[in-house]
Parts: structure tokens; sequence; C-alpha cells
């Protein structure tokens, strides 16, 4: 398989999730059937039906298994905030670890309490979406997101009780969007913030569009530009893989729809 392949699972009660599988060999899974948190940016987020129990969890592994992808890790990063389906995240984690299979989380962090539980279980890699330097930024791209300085905060209590190997298990999120986040002010206080986490890597990540027009990702060119300016400040900075750029798969594109 040479492309990204994405792929829908039906539930009992006729709502249709999708899940993605990745060239690269990462599955990655929908933790709710659409997302209550609206991010401006995204296509999950326009509707939302209920959360997925383990079972529909564990359904979408086996599908993706029926059809033959080859994934080697897990990642619940698709349609959800895993964290306002934290029993079923939590069990779905532990099972993961008995089965010997590698899962990484993507999160705004809401609710905090459940990030700070989560922070300091076992996990192969937490993203925290944050997509921008300053509140006021923020705020209009993650309206119900639990803040910037929230975050920060959060992350600023719980790092010196962190072991090493957690800290560079953490990622932070930044989906680049033309004229709105890609200012020199919204890195600067961007790579400020992150100075303080130096073990945390920073992933600059391109948008896929999904038919909002208000954001654009910056060109080809931008993005370098970017790149290479936050890797002179920061120890670890690293861009999407060209399997999260393709149209089939990258944050906020899975849907999730009723038939009956
Ligand atoms: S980006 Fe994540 S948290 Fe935000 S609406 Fe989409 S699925 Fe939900």
């Amino acid at each position: 398989m040479d492309g990204n392949r994405k792929i829908a699972v039906e539930l009992e009660d006729g709502i249709t999730v999708e899940s993605v599988f990745y060239g690269s060999g990462t599955l990655c899974l929908s933790s709710q059937a659409g997302c209550p948190l609206g991010c401006a940016f995204c296509a999950s987020g326009r509707t939302f039906f209920r959360n997925l129990n383990l079972e529909e969890l564990w359904a979408q592994v086996e599908r993706a298994r029926a059809l033959g992808c080859d994934f080697r890790r897990l990642t619940l990063s698709g349609s959800g905030e895993p964290l306002l389906n934290w029993e079923v995240t939590r069990a779905f984690l532990a099972e993961c670890r008995e089965r010997g299979l590698e899962l990484s989380l993507t999160t705004t962090g809401r609710p905090l309490e459940r990030l700070e539980e989560l922070l300091r279980l076992p996990h192969n890699g937490l993203m925290l979406s944050l997509h921008a330097g300053s509140a006021a930024t923020y705020r209009r791209i993650l309206p119900e997101g639990p803040g910037l300085e929230e975050l920060w905060a959060t992350l600023g209590r719980i790092w010196p009780g962190l072991s090493r190997r957690s800290r560079r298990r953490v990622g932070i999120n930044y989906l680049l969007f033309s004229g709105l986040n890609d200012t020199a002010a919204e890195l600067e206080e961007l790579a400020r913030r992150m100075a303080s986490f130096p073990e945390a890597t920073l992933h600059l990540l391109r948008y896929n569009p999904v038919g909002l027009a208000s954001f654009v990702s910056p060109e080809e060119e931008r993005r370098q530009e970017i790149y290479r300016a936050l890797r002179a400040q920061l120890p670890h900075v690293r861009r999407g893989n060209r399997w999260r750029g393709q149209c089939e798969g990258g944050c906020g594109t899975l849907l999730a729809a009723k038939s009956r």
C-alpha cells in the first residue's frame, strides 16, 4: 500500500466513524463520533453524536486488520477529544499495553484534570494541540479548548515530576495557518513558551483544507522558513511527515455520519 487509506466503520446504531491508515504504518482511530469541541479549522467538529465505547475502538482496529492494513502503531488522534471520553480512553490505553501495541494520543487538554492524569500514565506519545502563540489567536482557533495560559500553567506544574523519558514523549502540535498563527509575533511567543520545556518536541504541521475557506496553509517556502527559524531556537522541532500531508488523512479531516 503506497498511500493513506480512510476506513469507514458502521456502528450498531447506524453511525459511521472514520479511521485512517497512514502509509507510514500508523493507524489513526476516532474516540468519539464527531466532536463536541468544534475547533474552527476542523471538519470532525462540525457534528457530534456520542462517545464511542471500548468495543467500537477495537472494531476500528479489527476493520483495518481485515482490510490488510499492516499497522505497527496506533494513535487516538481522529474524530473526538479523547479526554472527554476518559474512562474508555484509559481502558484502551491499558489494553493496548497488555497486547503490546504502541498507542499515542492527540488532545486539546480539555479537561485539564484529565490531561494531568494522562501525562502521568505510560503512553507512546502525547500530542497537545496548541496551534497558537497568543491567547487571542488560540481562542479563534480552539474556542472550546482549555485555554492557552491554563495549558502552559498545567504543563509547568506537572513537568518537574515527569521522568526525562516521559517528557520526551510530549509533543506540541502546531498546524500552520497563513496570516493567523504564522506571524513573527505568534511564533516568537510560541518559542519563548516552549523554551521552558526543552525535552518536548514541536511538530509543525501542514493544514489539509477541509472546505473552510478562512483557513489556508502557508506556502511551502514560508513553512520552510518557519521551520528553520524555530530550529535555531528550540532543540526538538519536526515537520509532519509526507503521509500527514496527503488528502486522505491529516488533522481535522475525519468525519462521522448517521444513516438512520
Ligand atoms: S481538532 Fe480535535 S478536538 Fe478539535 S474539533 Fe477536531 S477532533 Fe475535536
